[in-house]
């Protein structure tokens, strides 16, 4: 069979295969021999892809699965004990078809420099394989046993041929029976014949089958002696069951599959309520054991650097809390004091009362006198001016030309007693002249200056008396005045 209906063929049984880049290598095709493992008949490998991007060149079409036959060994082989080589061919083919479809595919992208490394690894496996002690069965356990089986029903409906067991599983070698699982089977890879493989691997296989494969991995371990029962690798995989039980059917499963899924919620909520505590009590600043601290960590799937946020947002949210505190004390303080402002200016307003209430009828009065008294100074007014004595009108216009001379005097009297002093202390005065001995001001000089300002203040002091002296001979002649 060539390549191209090989692939064909594997993504027409195979929907999980339709839409990923298949790759076919064979040895025929000058695959590189450091790749291609002595007394294998083909191998696949979730990087046999990149291990091969240099050797494809131009013929990469991106990730997929890839998987090599070594087609010149099965017609060597086939060619001794007389068989059909493309019967041979295609039950290696779907063997490593089982493989790729059995576990979960790797599709993303590596660098050149990951994929050098995978030649390197590849190379080193080729040359000396490595033996790890482990069960028979390992890498062709029950479940690959099944979805080659499956294969195998898909690829003999569509070639319409029957593809012997036997020409894809070596006879003996994984010490399963794996005729007795072909039987136990039953008529599931008929029934399940529209489902991807992936979505027939979501569900058990029927009962028989599992039972079949619980029996044969326990009797082979009953027969393992004591000290290899410790070989963890051994134990790892014999511990590979199935998921669920295929009783109660699909709803079954769903329900399961929702409990499963609801406890994980649940208590994914729990290790994230157990990781607030945690991070509560650290802001509180109680150092927790270490232990608990790791464990909680684990349980939620959070860092240590996701606990120091989560403890300084706490930290945070405190200040904020305490800030809202103190505003309820402030605000507190404030309505009180506003209380006492009130009050005060209740008080205030009190005493304004009482003082308008005592002051209001007392200004009343004031403004009573002033307008008496306004009157009675008019009522003089009036008896001066309607006067008509003769002699009295004569004597008060001496007076008043007396008095006015007198005011005159006063002034001039004022003027000069000024001018001396100013004469005397001014900042250009002779006293000043005389203290820094300039301009050859003398003692006598300044004595004169004295004698004229005593002069002068004799002269106003006479003036003044004299003023006192004409005030009251005109208030006698007003008397006279009032009185005539
Ligand atoms: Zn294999």
């Amino acid at each position: 069979m060539n390549t191209r209906d090989a692939i064909a063929l594997t993504r027409t049984i195979a929907p999980d295969l339709r839409f990923v880049p298949v790759y076919l290598f064979r040895s025929s095709q000058a695959f590189p021999r450091a790749l291609t493992p002595f007394g294998a008949l083909g191998y696949t490998g979730p990087f046999l892809d990149v291990t091969c991007r240099t050797w494809l060149g131009s013929s990469w079409r991106g990730r997929g699965a890839a998987i090599f036959v070594n087609d010149v060994a099965i017609d060597e082989y086939c060619s001794d004990i007389g068989m059909d080589p493309r019967q041979k061919f295609l039950g290696t083919f779907l063997h490593e078809v089982a493989h790729v479809l059995s576990r979960e595919m790797q599709l993303s992208p590596v660098t050149d420099f990951q994929a050098e490394m995978m030649v390197t690894l590849t190379e080193r496996w080729v040359a000396s394989p490595i033996c790890v002690r482990q069960a028979p069965w390992i890498g062709h356990d029950a479940a690959w046993l099944r979805i080659l089986l499956h294969l195998l029903y898909r690829a003999n409906q569509e070639l319409n041929e029957r593809i012997p067991l036997s020409l894809a599983v070596p006879n003996g070698n994984y010490e399963l029976n794996t005729y007795g699982f072909a039987i136990d089977i039953g008529d599931e890879p008929e029934r399940l014949s529209h489902l991807s493989l992936a979505e027939i691997q979501s569900v058990s296989p029927p009962e028989p089958y599992r039972e079949r494969w619980l029996r044969e991995t326990r009797q082979w371990f009953d027969h393992l002696p004591d000290h290899e029962l410790s070989d963890l690798e051994t134990l790892a995989c014999a511990k590979r069951l199935f998921p669920v039980s295929q009783k109660g059917g699909s709803k079954v499963v769903t329900d399961l599959l929702e409990k499963i899924r609801r406890k994980l919620k649940d208590n994914a909520a729990k290790a994230e309520s157990r990781f607030a505590k945690l991070a509560g009590q650290i802001a509180d600043g109680t150092e927790p054991p270490l232990a608990t601290v790791s464990e909680t960590l684990a349980d939620s799937g959070k860092t240590v650097d996701d606990l120091s946020q989560k403890v300084s947002d706490i930290r945070r949210r405190r200040g904020l809390q305490a800030a809202m505190e103190r505003s309820k004390e402030l605000e507190q303080e404030r309505s009180q004091i506003a209380a006492k402002v009130a009050k005060a200016n209740q008080d205030l307003e009190a005493a304004e009362r009482r003082h308008n209430d005592v002051t209001w009828p007392l200004q009343i009065r004031i403004d009573e006198l002033n307008a008496a008294i306004a009157e009675a100074n008019n009522a003089r007014q009036q008896l001066l001016v309607s006067c008509n004595d003769a002699e009295l009108l004569a004597q008060l216009d001496e007076v008043s030309r007396e008095s006015e001379k007198c005011v005159a005097s006063q002034a001039r009297a004022r003027g000069e007693i000024e001018r001396f002093k100013e004469e005397l202390d001014g900042p250009r005065g002779l006293r000043s002249h005389l203290k820094y001995e300039r301009n050859a001001v003398t003692e006598d000089d300044v004595r004169r200056v004295e004698g004229f300002l005593r002069d002068a203040e004799q002269q106003l002091a006479t003036l003044q008396s004299e003023a006192a002296e004409l005030k009251a001979k005109r208030q006698r002649i007003e008397g006279l005045m009032i009185d005539a």
